[in-house]
């Protein structure tokens, strides 16, 4: 039962894994993985499923001469247009006979909205594939006619295809290109579709402020729509509200749905109540009101059931075990994502069913069935690993983590937290590298400009030179003068070529500097450590004891905790600030003669040599505090920061090197730190000395700290931190 409740609170502090199903799909995408995750939801879920709302309008639009047959099946076209707003399934099989039953000489006003309505309602039923099949269909035919309108219409919507497909840019270029060519014409209709598209293709890319303001302009442009109006106000008042909970400002996302909701009256449109209700739902659950979000989803469930939209019912299911598991209601949390497993199982949807067995695993893991519920989460790692969804993998690691901590499981956890924190960094440094590739970009157009000024200039040179030539034969005459002056400027030159060295040499040093220093921090960088350490691996065993036995040398490794919620809280420059201000204190408590790195992202390493043993607690707790004791301040902002430690003495309690290296040291120092950070943070674990003979303890020190603690193998010191220090004096 405890173990339940320590799930809970860390959940409850932390981002919930809980509420991930949702997490995962609405919380600001912070790298091309959430965008990706972002159209998948928008594909499945509410995209689609209203998509229609807007196709649909353009259905009664060409407006020529109808025959009385030809009215007829344009009645019936508009019949079966409503009924898919309430039944969908229904809608989609008599539009099917519909079609069937079609002659080969059926005008082309009735094909062209038969084929339109066909798109819409085959998005909602989550078959985008024959979807975009039937979009080339109405195409060629277009294209047949000549028809310019209804071949825009069908670039609009090839325009969200390249959304869904991850091609942002080929969506825009498209778009810009329909943009430039309607834009005399009034078409509010085009016009709104077009500025619909771009807020999605915005939204996706993570321009929110961008796709707000395009989506504004489409739900202005809804009240220039000749018929169905309330429909294409709902749908873009649904696509505004989904857009502020994308940017985690849920009170406007409830504003926007009670907006929404307010006219839905006016309508019989399940399709964007579903929509509608689930957006609020998630809204909910980021204020934390959990029984609202609960009753929510429920909302869209019965919803979404009957307008036979089964995408949607069942991440609708999704996130009712999600708020299950919120509440600890494991059983219903499990009861609920087996239901939404076998639905998806039924429509052969891969990825719904992954996603109802997170939430199955870890709805076992809360009833104590943690290896089956591990078993779950694992096999739905391996699959969002095979798909090569990072964040995914990072969000689902970080919170299996937990569950194995809280159940005891050390190993497990540690193992757990390393992969996810090699993870954290690789999609770190892939965000880096898009950065910089921004600023290479603005660097290079920088560069062309200077290019073309110096073209401009490099004419007006040559236009000298041709007036030149007419002197020359006047220079001739001045030879004598001329070698003097060639004289001068060979000297001019040779002055120039000296000053161009000696800049030189200034940048080989400072390339010098930069190799074995990190520019973020101008601590010294892993590649010294490495150096360092090479040299000792040269120098043999007696040498290095000859130098000092009794003091040995120290390994302090730190690593920021939650620093990723820093970046996200604050920003990545203020990020960067912290660590700069991390790695001024850390320098300013270690002695001249100790060596502090950057040891990668958010880590760092003391490298003590010959530190005294007895002191390497209180060096220890000095840095702990040094750190934790004040918030570090940037700018206006007060910003708490702790560490975690893993310590150990080089050569490891006498033990000769070429038994336990360096290597392996730093090793036993890490998974120390990781013990750390599984039992709360803020403080330091160190390996002191082993209590057992090395050959028995070292296979098992290897690998499994705990294990050779629980064996009484290893002699552990503990340091607790400053903030939690003062916790533990005044309980
Ligand atoms: P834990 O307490 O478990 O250590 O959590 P954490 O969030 O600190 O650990 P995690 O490894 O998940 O995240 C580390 C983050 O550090 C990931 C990356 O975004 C960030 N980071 C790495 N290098 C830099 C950097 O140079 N600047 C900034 N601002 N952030 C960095
Ligand atoms: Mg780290
Ligand atoms: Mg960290």
């Amino acid at each position: 039962m405890s173990l339940v409740l320590k799930i809970t609170l860390i959940r409850q502090s932390q981002l919930p894994f809980a509420s991930k199903a949702i997490s995962l799909f609405l919380e600001v995408p912070d790298n091309e993985e959430a965008f990706l995750f972002e159209r998948m939801f928008d594909n499945k879920l509410i995209l689609h499923c209203s998509r229609a709302v807007v196709l649909l309008l353009a259905l009664g639009l060409t407006a020529a001469p109808v025959r009385a047959d030809e009215a007829a099946d344009l009645a019936q076209i508009d019949q079966i247009q409503i009924l898919g707003d309430t039944d969908n399934a229904n809608a989609l099989k008599q539009l099917q006979s519909f079609q069937e039953k079609l002659p080969a000489d059926a005008s082309y006003q009735v094909k062209l909205k038969a084929l339109k309505l066909m798109i819409g309602l085959l998005y909602d039923a989550g078959k985008a594939s024959s979807a975009k099949k039937v979009n080339a269909t109405l195409m060629a035919l277009a294209v047949k006619e000549g028809d310019q309108r209804s071949i825009n219409f069908a670039k609009v919507n090839q325009a969200f295809d390249e959304i869904d497909d991850g091609h942002p840019e080929q969506s825009i270029a498209k778009l810009t290109e329909v943009q430039d060519a309607i834009k005399a014409s009034s078409d509010p209709e085009l016009k709104m579709r077009i500025s619909s598209a771009f807020g999605a293709v915005y939204a996706s890319t993570g321009r929110f402020e961008l796709a707000l303001s395009y989506y504004l302009d489409a739900l202005k442009l809804t009240d220039l729509q000749p018929r169905r109006q309330a429909h294409a106000k709902l749908y873009h008042l649904d696509s505004i509200s989904r857009l502020y909970t994308t940017m985690k400002n849920p009170e406007k996302a409830l504003a926007t749905v009670d907006e929404a909701l307010a006219i839905s009256s006016a309508t019989t449109d399940l399709k964007s109540l579903a929509s509608l209700t689930m957006v609020q739902g998630v809204a909910y659950a980021q204020l934390d009101r959990n029984k609202d979000a609960l009753s929510s989803f429920q909302k869209t469930l019965n919803i979404a059931r009957d307008a036979g939209i089964p995408a949607v019912e069942i991440s609708a299911l999704d996130n009712v075990a999600d708020q299950y598991l919120i509440m600890h209601n494991f059983v219903e949390a499990e009861r609920t994502t087996k239901i939404a497993y076998e639905k998806a199982d039924a429509i052969h949807d891969e990825y719904l069913k992954q996603l109802a067995n997170v939430n199955w695993g870890f709805a076992l893991g809360g009833q104590g069935k943690v290896v089956q519920g591990a078993e779950k989460i694992n096999s739905v790692i391996a699959y969002f690993e095979s798909i090569d969804s990072k964040t995914n993998v990072e969000g689902i690691l970080g919170e299996l983590g937990l569950m194995y901590e809280h159940a005891g499981m050390y190993k497990e956890a540690v193992a757990t937290m390393h992969k996810k924190e090699t993870l954290s960094d690789d999609l770190f440094k892939a965000e880096s590298a898009k950065a910089v590739a921004t600023l290479q970009e603005t660097f290079n157009a920088d560069k062309r400009q200077k290019q073309i000024e110096l073209l401009g200039r490099d004419n007006q040179l040559k236009d000298a030179d041709i007036k030149n030539r007419r002197l020359q034969q006047v220079i001739t005459l001045l030879g004598a003068m001329l070698t003097v002056m060639a004289g001068i400027f060979i000297f001019l030159l040779y002055r120039r070529v000296r000053k161009t060295n000696a800049k030189l040499v200034e940048a080989n040093l400072q390339l010098e500097f930069h190799a074995v220093r990190d520019p973020l921090t101008g601590l010294y960088n892993r590649r010294s450590f490495l150096e360092i350490m090479k040299n000792r691996e040269l120098s043999s065993e007696r040498e290095r004891r000859e130098n000092d036995s009794d003091n040995p040398d120290c390994l302090l490794l730190l690593d920021i905790d939650h620093f990723k919620q820093i970046n996200d809280t604050w920003g990545h420059a203020i990020g960067d600030s912290v660590l700069m201000e991390v790695a001024h204190r850390l320098k300013k408590t270690v002695r001249d003669s100790d060596m502090v790195l950057r040891w990668g992202g958010e880590e760092f390493l003391i490298y003590s040599p010959k530190s005294n043993p007895t002191l390497l607690k209180k060096l220890v707790e000095r840095v702990l505090s040094a750190i934790g004791e004040n918030p570090v301040q940037v700018g206006e902002n007060a910003i708490p920061v702790t560490v975690t430690a893993g310590f150990i003495s080089l050569p490891f309690s006498d033990i000769p090197e070429e038994i336990c290296s360096w290597e392996k040291a730093m090793q036993m120092a890490d998974i120390a730190l990781y013990l750390g950070k599984a039992h709360g943070r803020n403080r330091a674990y160190g390996l002191a000395r082993l209590l057992v003979p090395h050959e028995q303890a070292m296979p098992i020190l290897d690998h499994d700290l705990s294990a050779a603690i629980s064996a009484n193998m290893v002699e552990l010191i503990e340091v607790i931190g400053p903030v939690k220090r003062k916790e533990i004096n005044t309980n």
